[in-house]
């Protein structure tokens, strides 16, 4: 951490940041300019400690951190990939995991039809979502205790794990019974009590980005889930916020080589609700496999047009199908399988 002192600061306004420093057990370096004065704050847990310690003392201009604020979830603390294990799946590895499903689980026909389809085109993963977390109070908010039996049906009939969302802390060892995987939606992304509860289960996550978080944010709350001890994490790009409104989000492509730069953690993208159109996943599922993700998370439901929640950024079972040839041949292309 960098303390830059005010112009014409006097000596006890350099030594209250000092000694301050040392009370916090670090290293001071003091660069004494004609103007200005700059104290270096030395320590191996810098990242952690707020800024506002130091920015808060008389004299000082501004404190600038070098260290990044996550810590277990950084490639400094671990320098090699982790994988992820799902029923002898792995998730971070040469293979790339395709997980795929109905956004809701609505009816036993719709998700045994889409389980189906999805299996058969080789993707490794069931979705559907049992608890939906809407924007409205007055949409289809899911089937909740019934869709998860639900899910646990499909698992048992199609043999394929199963991946849904928890949106509540009390629900995390309920979820954990039915599902292969947790789901942390990109609303909850900061939802602390539910990433703490989820860090003490031992279930795999899935943590997406918030829409208007950074990649520090995303990777700091996935610190939440390791601290707790959960070491089985998956994250998530969705695409964020920005100006640009003619698709549903903008999906940060950069975001995957900059957490494969930063974190040790595997990352898959979801291009459906990036895209929210159909007609713009297939494009943007090629392009997150090219950049480098560990896997795919899309919506596909036998009949879209029927569909309670995001009928129209779900692809049909025959566009999921054509979709996995091509991401079979791109996935050769970059030394990795489906
Ligand atoms: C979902 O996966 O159905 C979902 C709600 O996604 P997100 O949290 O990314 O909006
Ligand atoms: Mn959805």
């Amino acid at each position: 951490m960098i303390v830059q002192m005010r112009t014409g600061t006097n000596p006890e306004e350099i030594d209250g940041v000092v000694q301050r420093a040392k009370s916090l057990g670090l290293n001071v370096q003091l660069n004494v300019g004609t103007d200005k004065t700059v104290v270096a704050l030395l320590g191996s847990n810098t990242g952690q400690l707020a800024t506002d310690i130091f920015a808060v003392l008389p004299g000082v201009e501004s404190v600038t951190r070098i260290m990044k604020p996550y810590k277990l979830t950084s490639r400094e603390f671990k320098a090699e990939d982790s994988i992820v294990t799902i029923d002898g799946i792995e998730i971070g590895g040469r293979r790339i995991v395709v997980m795929a499903g109905p956004c809701a689980v609505e009816s036993e026909e719709q998700l045994m039809e889409a389980a189906k389809a999805v299996k058969e085109s080789g993707a490794s993963v069931l979705r559907g979502g049992a608890f939906k977390p809407r924007t409205s109070p007055f949409s289809f908010r899911g089937l909740e205790k019934a869709g998860l039996e639900l899910l646990a049906r499909a698992r048992q009939r199609f043999g394929i794990p199963v991946v849904t969302e928890v949106v509540d802390p009390h629900d995390v060892s309920l979820v954990s019974r039915y599902a292969n995987i947790l789901q942390v939606g990109a609303r909850n992304m900061q939802n602390f009590p539910l990433l703490t509860s989820i860090g003490s289960s031992n279930s795999p996550v899935i943590l997406k980005r918030g829409f208007s978080c950074t990649i520090t944010e995303w990777l700091t709350a996935a610190d939440y889930l390791l601290a707790e001890g959960n070491s089985q994490i998956i994250l998530c790009e969705r695409g964020i916020r920005t100006f640009e409104d003619s698709a549903r989000f903008s999906l940060d492509i950069c975001s995957i080589p900059v957490v494969k730069k930063f974190s040790h953690l595997p990352v898959i993208v979801d291009p459906s609700h990036a895209a929210g159109h159909y007609s713009l996943v297939p494009a943007i599922a090629r392009a997150a496999v090219a950049a480098g993700a560990d896997g795919l998370l899309i919506e596909v439901h036998p009949n879209p047009k029927e569909a309670l929640v995001d009928g129209l950024q779900s692809l049909t079972p025959s566009d999921f199908a054509r979709l996995m040839k091509e991401l079979k041949s791109i996935a050769e292309s970059m030394g990795r399988y489906i």
